[in-house]
């Protein structure tokens, strides 16, 4: 496996980015533990309590981290897509994942035992500063959908998850339905319909055959509560390469409100990340 040629030059969805922005040196590294993997929709890559797990580096696939009681019902607790990791439960030393990870959009992406993760993890100070402010930024995820699921309504909910599905893909069309949108929110599913009801009447979606097509990027933020943004900023902020990611439109996403002057100074990390123009 040769990781020379990913590079955060790259536009959005054709690699890791988290992989993307490591030094020559680290991913040389890297490279003869990861496997690329093809990820069918549907497919559970872990579920809670597995003994012997892979972490993922998604390039373009989007994998949902679940939380499901004894009932069957589940909820997600958060999306990781090229920006992430898929398994870090093994870095902080739990041997076993505390969630379901299910791939929500099909795609690529790479993969290592997690335990051997844990080694490079513990090895390479620089894969270590850039995955615990992954981390840091998934926690802030998590904490975020945890009081907007108690807090917001349905319609604002729809609104922000299908905001993080479209940070994550090439393109404008989801591969989300209304019954799923409405498993991974643990609501009901009439609730849903009539979100999806009303951003069709205001033309901001287009219901399709299994897809939802996002017509207008910028009402869908404007109808969201404000925990799209709050977990968008913070990600900005502690990942070097988010905030410079290109939109599925082309254009460069604005810095966030933090401002990218703030990330560490790192010199190898800053460098990987530079060639991309905001
Ligand atoms: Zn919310």
């Amino acid at each position: 496996m040769k990781l020379r040629y990913i590079t955060a030059e790259q536009p959005l969805s054709h690699h890791n980015q988290l992989l993307a922005v490591l030094s020559e040196d680290i991913k040389d590294q890297l490279a003869p533990h990861l496997e690329l993997v093809r990820l069918p929709p549907g497919e559970v890559v872990y579920e809670a309590g597995y003994a012997d797990y892979y972490a993922y580096f998604p390039n373009d696939a989007i994998v949902s981290l679940l939380s499901v009681i004894e009932s069957g019902k589940g909820a997600e607790i958060s999306v990781v897509g090229n920006e992430g990791i898929v398994g870090i439960d093994a870095l902080v030393g739990g041997s076993n994942p505390c969630s379901q990870a299910v791939v929500q959009s099909a795609g690529t992406a790479y993969r290592m035992p997690a335990q051997t993760l844990k080694e490079q993890f513990n090895r390479h100070v620089e894969l270590r500063w850039l995955v615990l402010r992954y981390m840091q930024s998934l926690i802030t995820q998590m904490s975020q959908t945890a009081v907007c699921n108690r807090h917001h309504a349905i319609e604002q909910q729809v609104c922000r998850r299908l905001l993080l599905s479209l940070d994550r893909i090439t393109g404008d069309e989801l591969p989300l339905t209304q019954e799923k949108i409405a498993y991974l929110l643990g609501v009901r599913r009439e609730g849903v319909t009539r979100a999806a009801r009303t951003l069709r009447n205001l033309g901001v979606i287009e219901s399709r055959r299994g897809h939802i097509k996002v017509l207008d990027r910028g009402k869908l933020e404007e109808l969201s509560c404000e925990c799209y943004a709050v977990v968008k900023a913070e990600s900005d902020f502690l990942l070097p390469y988010s905030c410079l990611m290109h939109r599925h439109d082309g254009s460069a996403r604005a810095p966030a409100r933090h401002g990218a002057s703030r990330l560490r100074p790192d010199s190898s990390l800053r460098s990987a990340a530079q060639p991309v123009q905001a």
